[in-house]
C-alpha cells in the first residue's frame, strides 16, 4: 500500500513537472514585448486613427457612403504603413445605402420646444417640413386599437407606452472588479444554448397587438411613427427602422429594412425617453401636440459592402494565419466611436506597431475590419465562407455539418476587439479548455496592465462567432 502511494507520489510529481514544462513551453519573446508596450505607449497613434474613423468619416453604416470613405482612408492608412496587400473585400449583395440629409424636429404647440429625436437607419423621408398634430396609440389590445381607425391619417404617432425613467445612483461605467473576475474565472465549461428564446403567450399576444398597432399605422397612411429610445440622460440608442413582422414569421425569413425586397415602410424616428414621455403626457392631460418635423434621406445602391484587409506576411510558416479583427460599421445615430471604432482603430494600431517595429513574424499576420456586423455579422460571415468554409444551414438554423476549403487547415486563430472595447482584462476562451495554457503564457506579460483573466465562458454577439461557427479558434477580449 505504501510502495503504491510512493510510487503515486513520484508518478503525480513528474506529471505536475510535465505539465509545468508543458506550461513553458509556450516561448515569449520578452524582449520584442518590451518594444511593443514602448511603442504602443510612448508613440501611440490610436487616437488619431479614433478620430478619423469617428471625427471625420463617422458614422459608418453599413452600405452608406460614408462607409466607403471610412474603408478607402483605413485600407490606405494600411497601405502606407506598409502592409502587404491591403485591399477592399467586396462581400454582398447587402441591400440600399442610405444617408441622412436633413433632419429637424420640433414641438411646436403648445409650446415651443427642440424634440430630441433621431431618425431610423433605412427610414425613408417626410418629404419636406411636415407640422401635424401627434397621436398617442394607447391601445393594449386589439379592441382599444379599433377606436383609433380613421384618425391615423397624415398625424405623427407615438407608437410605444411611455416609460419611467429611474434615477441613476450607480455609475454610468465600471471596471470589472475582482470579484467579477475571479467570477468569471471560476466559470463552468459553456452548456449549449437553447436554440431560441421561446417567448410566452402573454409576450405572443402583446406582439401581436404591436404588429397590428404597425399595420394600422400603415393602412392609415401616418405621416411618421414616432417610438421610445432605449437609454435616458442624454443616451439615445436608436437603430434600423422596423419593417412590421407578423410574430410568427420564422426569424430566417424576417428582413431589415435595407433589404431591396422589403415592404414600403413609414418614416420612423427614435425619441429621447425623456421628451417622449413629455409629450405622451401632454396628450393625456387632452392637449393637442403639434409636431414639425422634416426628414431628408437618401438612398443609394449598394451591391456590396467592403471588409478591409492588410496582413505582414510570415516567414517559415507564411501559410499559417493569426488574424485580428474588429468590426468596422457602425449605427448613424452617433460617430461610431465606442461601437466600433476604438475595436477597427487598436486593431490598426496593432498593425502599425508590429510593422513599425520590422518584425518578421513566423505565421502571417492579417487584419480584417468587418463591414454588417451590426446587421448579423454579415461581412465576417461572408469572410469565413469566402476562404476557410461554411456550416450547412442558415445563420439562423445552423445544422451540422462543416465544409472546409484546404487553407483553413492552417488557419491558426482569430482574435476579435468590439463589445464597447474598454480596457482588455482577459480572454475568453469560448470553452477551448486547450487554449488555457498558451494564453496564461501570453498574458504574463501583460498581468500588471490588468489582462490576466482567463475564463472558459463564452461570449457572443460579435465577428469571432463567424469563425467559432465553422470551428476555428476565434476568441474576443473580457
Ligand atoms: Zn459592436
Amino acid at each position: 500500500m505504501k510502495k503504491h502511494f510512493l510510487f503515486f507520489l513520484v508518478l503525480s510529481l513528474l506529471l505536475t513537472q510535465f505539465l509545468a514544462a508543458q506550461t513553458v513551453q509556450e516561448k515569449i519573446d520578452s524582449a520584442a514585448i518590451v518594444q511593443i508596450k514602448d511603442e504602443g505607449m510612448n508613440r501611440s497613434q490610436v487616437m488619431e486613427i479614433l478620430s478619423y474613423l469617428t471625427d471625420i468619416y463617422g458614422p459608418r453604416l453599413t452600405g452608406s457612403p460614408n462607409y466607403t470613405k471610412a474603408a478607402d482612408w483605413a485600407r490606405s492608412k494600411l497601405a502606407t504603413w506598409g502592409l502587404h496587400d491591403a485591399h477592399l473585400e467586396a462581400w454582398g449583395p447587402f441591400g440600399r445605402g442610405w444617408s441622412l440629409k436633413r433632419y429637424y424636429a420640433h414641438v411646436v404647440e403648445p409650446q415651443v420646444f427642440p424634440l430630441l429625436s433621431y431618425p431610423r437607419a433605412w427610414s425613408p423621408g417626410t418629404g419636406g417640413v411636415k407640422t401635424t398634430e401627434a397621436i398617442y396609440l394607447d391601445a393594449k389590445t386589439d379592441s382599444a386599437l379599433n377606436t383609433y381607425s380613421g384618425k391615423l391619417k397624415g398625424k405623427f404617432v407615438l407608437l410605444n407606452e411611455p416609460r419611467e425613467i429611474k434615477v441613476h445612483f450607480e455609475p454610468e461605467a465600471t471596471r470589472e472588479a475582482d470579484s467579477s473576475l475571479l467570477k468569471l474565472a471560476n466559470a463552468d465549461m459553456p452548456q449549449p444554448r437553447r436554440r431560441r428564446f421561446e417567448p410566452s403567450p402573454e409576450e405572443k399576444a402583446r406582439a401581436l397587438v404591436e404588429f397590428h398597432k404597425m399595420e394600422l399605422c400603415h393602412k392609415e397612411g401616418a405621416l411618421a411613427i414616432l417610438t421610445i429610445a432605449r437609454g435616458d440622460g442624454g443616451n439615445i440608442f436608436v437603430g434600423g427602422a422596423s419593417v412590421p413582422v407578423h410574430p410568427d414569421t420564422p426569424f430566417s425569413r424576417r428582413i431589415g429594412a435595407y433589404d431591396p425586397k422589403a415592404p414600403k415602410i413609414l418614416p420612423q424616428i427614435t425619441v429621447a425617453a425623456e421628451h417622449y414621455n413629455r409629450l405622451v403626457r401632454m396628450i393625456l392631460k387632452g392637449h393637442r401636440v403639434k409636431l414639425e418635423i422634416n426628414m431628408d434621406v437618401d438612398f443609394m445602391k449598394a451591391d456590396s459592402s467592403y471588409n478591409i484587409i492588410a496582413e505582414i506576411p510570415g516567414t517559415d510558416l507564411k501559410d499559417e494565419v493569426v488574424m485580428i479583427g474588429a468590426h468596422f460599421d457602425s449605427w448613424h445615430g452617433g460617430t461610431g466611436a465606442t461601437d466600433n471604432g476604438t475595436g477597427s482603430a487598436v486593431c490598426m494600431e496593432a498593425m502599425r506597431i508590429l510593422k513599425t517595429l520590422n518584425f518578421q513574424p513566423r505565421r502571417t499576420i492579417r487584419i480584417g475590419l468587418w463591414g454588417g456586423e451590426e446587421q448579423g455579422l454579415l461581412g465576417s460571415r461572408a469572410h469565413v465562407k469566402l476562404h476557410y468554409g461554411e456550416r450547412e444551414g442558415s445563420a439562423f438554423e445552423p445544422s451540422g455539418k462543416i465544409t472546409y476549403k484546404p487553407v483553413a487547415e492552417k488557419f491558426s486563430v482569430y482574435f476579435n476587439n468590439d463589445n464597447g472595447t474598454g480596457k482588455v482584462r482577459g480572454v475568453y476562451m469560448q470553452g477551448n479548455e486547450a487554449a488555457r495554457s498558451i494564453f496564461r503564457a501570453w498574458l504574463k506579460p501583460f498581468e500588471q496592465m490588468g489582462a490576466s483573466t482567463l475564463t472558459i465562458s463564452n461570449t457572443g454577439g460579435t465577428d469571432h462567432q463567424a469563425f467559432d461557427a465553422i470551428g476555428l479558434p476565434g476568441f474576443q477580449f473580457i
